[in-house]
């Protein structure tokens, strides 16, 4: 079959000819219809530092997907060939302290499908079908296929209760546009996002918030003071950016008492003024991933309730394709980057 390799230890993904994987008795066989780009791929097509240290090569990349099941292993129950699934690209061990408690986003033992296991660029990929989840027949493949990183924004936004709630996500890339989204659905009063890219800010408009703030020509809190009459501050933040500036700017800028949910990924050390956080006594709280499988039951009713994702989505390719597809990650001026196994 084809499938897009890591295929070298050097910068860049090739289409290559490797073996239909082989499901065992619990896993599906998914037959991959649409793979969407997510920011970890462009890490292992960069071959930085991190992807270096953790991929091995060569190896089948890719975790965003939507798919139909065409092999069911005999132990499986619950799932049929010709279903449609999106799958939890965690796979966990299933006998550490928190997976025996059913806590299995904790697991300490967590395989990443495109990671560390073959995945989803292909036109087929083995899963545990304890991974799958089925899609209501409501859900366009589309979003389906963006499911994993529509995840992440679930798990992080409602982390807190927003109903009523000043908002802040610093960060406009596809996963703090899409907890924008969540955010604003679910009842929150101002939406404000940050960050330093135009196209990235303009996404976050279609989207419903309330304010998009170019943080590199204006001053947060002179918009939400000013404008929006905020004069106490951030009741929860959600930061979305890796960045360390950004998240500083977060602790500044939260009310007393203030929430705030870590999803962005620093590439290093980050410097903040503890002080504000123990005066203001902040909660922050770490999150990785979804949780199995609260995130995922939550994101089919979010959808299914009319969450609109669709204008996250702004590029479309052709498997042949796919360097297209990469370029448009890796220029920035994209949201989510959906590559099609049927063309
Ligand atoms: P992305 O890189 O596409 O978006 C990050 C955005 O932050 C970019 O648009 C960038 O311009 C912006 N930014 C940079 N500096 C900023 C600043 N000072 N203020 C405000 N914004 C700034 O990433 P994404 O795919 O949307 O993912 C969001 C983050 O979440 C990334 O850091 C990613 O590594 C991380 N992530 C974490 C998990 C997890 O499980 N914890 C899972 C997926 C992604
Ligand atoms: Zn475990």
């Amino acid at each position: 079959m084809r499938a897009l390799s890591k295929r070298e230890a050097r910068e860049g993904l090739w289409m290559t000819d490797v073996p239909v994987p082989t499901p065992g008795p619990n896993d599906l066989l998914i037959r991959i219809r649409k793979s969407s780009i997510c920011g970890t791929d462009v890490h292992i097509y960069k071959w930085d530092d991190w992807a270096s240290k953790t991929i091995p090569v060569p190896m089948v990349v890719g975790h965003e997907y939507v798919g139909v099941v065409a092999a069911v292993g005999s132990e499986v129950r619950g799932f049929e060939i010709g279903d449609r699934v999106s799958g939890e690209g965690h796979v966990t061990c299933g006998h550490c302290r928190n997976c025996r408690a059913g806590r299995r986003h904790l697991c300490r033992n967590t395989q990443g499908v495109g990671v560390n296991r073959p995945g989803s660029f292909a036109e087929y990929l083995v899963l545990p079908a304890f991974n799958a989840f089925k899609l209501p027949d409501d859900i366009p493949d589309d979003v389906a296929a963006i499911f994993d990183p529509f995840g992440n924004a679930v798990h992080t936004a409602l982390t807190y209760d927003l109903v009523g709630e000043d908002v802040l996500i610093t960060g406009a890339g596809p996963i703090g546009v899409m907890a924008a989204a969540v955010a604003r659905h679910v009842g929150a009063r101002n939406v404000v996002i940050t960050d330093v890219n135009d196209y990235r800010l303009d996404l976050a408009r279609r989207m419903g918030v309330t304010r998009a703030v170019n943080v590199a020509r204006e001053d947060l809190w002179t918009v939400a003071r000013d404008e929006l009459g905020m004069t106490e501050g951030f009741d929860v933040g959600l930061e979305m950016s890796g960045s360390g500036p950004a998240f500083a700017q977060m602790v500044d800028t939260m009310n007393n008492g203030g929430k705030i949910a870590l999803l962005g990924i620093p590439s290093g050390r980050v410097d903040i003024d503890w002080n504000g956080v123990i005066f203001k006594m902040l909660t922050i709280k770490g999150i990785y991933g979804r949780e199995m499988f609260e995130t995922w039951y939550k994101m089919a009713a979010l959808i299914q309730s009319g969450l609109d994702l669709r204008p996250v989505i702004t590029h479309h390719f052709g498997i042949g394709d796919f360097q297209q597809g990469f370029d448009a990650m890796l220029g920035g001026q994209s949201g989510k980057v959906i590559l099609d196994w049927a063309a």
